[in-house]
């Protein structure tokens, strides 16, 4: 989906640079003109728009003499604590669920594990006094059902995403730590769909550590910033700030911590682009 949206963008004139860090955004006549990359590079623009997290785009980006204490503030207070995890595993045949035995129209859907409220709660509450869920919440899927060219025939990719996995874990997040998550997620599978074993053939346990470094998200929070009530809507990413635009003339913030929220869909960037496009004349 990425590779088709690139490729329509390019047919339009679009330049795209990737790995291409910005490291701030340059500030001329108290306004956004453009950004200066990691590599040296400067790069002036009539509009710049963020699509990073709240804290970079906010208070990393900018020197934060540009914005008014109380929008400063509000970014600061900002929540991004990560609490979910990835375990992706390999898998040489597909798992073979009790409750639908054999090969079935789950395997092509999402199977979640969250067999009852009082699960989930409890899931929780091990998260709130800083460890993983031992018996955590899951949604998995198995894209190679869809998208035959993502394992060799008969193998398989499973995708379990895994709540709750806090961010400053007991003790911090090392490789003996991180096994045990992962081992967490398969004994949990194994309950529901028992030959898992037999079918691994590796797997990448994936920590909010992790998607911090991997995916350059502060606090790993994989909606750029935790979708609490205080956090949504008028108020994402600060109240009076919710309309794509920032107190920064010419800077505007189109991610995922900006309203409706993240999730693959494009919608803030969309609307933010909607803003950019008033305001252009
Ligand atoms: C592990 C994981 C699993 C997810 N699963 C799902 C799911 O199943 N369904 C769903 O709907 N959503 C899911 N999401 C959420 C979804 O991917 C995000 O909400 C969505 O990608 C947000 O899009 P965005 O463009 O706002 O930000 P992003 O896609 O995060 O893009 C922001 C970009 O900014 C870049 N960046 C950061 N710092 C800099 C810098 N200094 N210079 C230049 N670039 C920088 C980042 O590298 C990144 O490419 C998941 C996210 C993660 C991390």
């Amino acid at each position: 989906m990425t590779a088709a949206i690139a490729s329509s963008a390019r047919a339009l004139g679009v330049e795209i640079r990737t790995n291409a860090a910005v490291d701030k955004v340059i500030v001329r006549g108290g306004r956004a003109t453009g950004a200066a990359l990691a590599n040296g590079d400067e790069l002036t623009a009539r509009v710049v728009m963020s699509a990073a997290d709240p804290k970079r785009s906010f208070l990393q980006f900018v020197d934060q003499q540009h914005f008014p204490d109380e929008f400063v503030q509000a970014i600061r207070d900002f929540r991004v604590r990560g609490s979910s995890g990835k375990v992706n595993i390999a898998l040489s045949g597909l798992p073979d669920f009790t409750c639908l035995p054999g090969e079935g129209p789950l395997h092509r859907g999402a199977i979640s594990i969250s067999p009852s409220i009082e699960y989930v709660e409890r899931a929780y509450d091990d998260a709130k006094y800083g460890n993983f869920s031992r018996q955590p919440y899951m949604d998995i899927i198995i894209p190679s059902m869809i998208d035959r060219d993502m394992a060799p025939p008969g193998h398989h990719v499973m995708s379990c995403f895994v709540q709750y996995a806090p961010y400053d874990v007991e003790g911090g997040w090392d490789d003996a730590k991180k096994e045990a998550f992962g081992e967490t997620v398969i004994s949990t599978i194994e309950k529901y769909a028992p030959n898992i074993r037999q079918v691994i053939v590796g797997k990448q346990v994936i920590t909010p550590q992790d998607i911090e470094r991997i995916a350059g998200i502060t606090g790993g929070n994989i909606f750029h910033g935790e979708l609490l009530l205080h956090q949504l809507f008028f108020m994402r990413p600060a109240p009076q700030w919710a309309d794509f635009r920032t107190p920064l003339p010419g800077y505007y913030f189109g991610a995922a911590g900006a309203h409706p929220g993240g999730g693959v869909m494009g919608a803030a960037g969309r609307m933010a682009a909607t803003e950019i496009l008033k305001d252009w004349q």
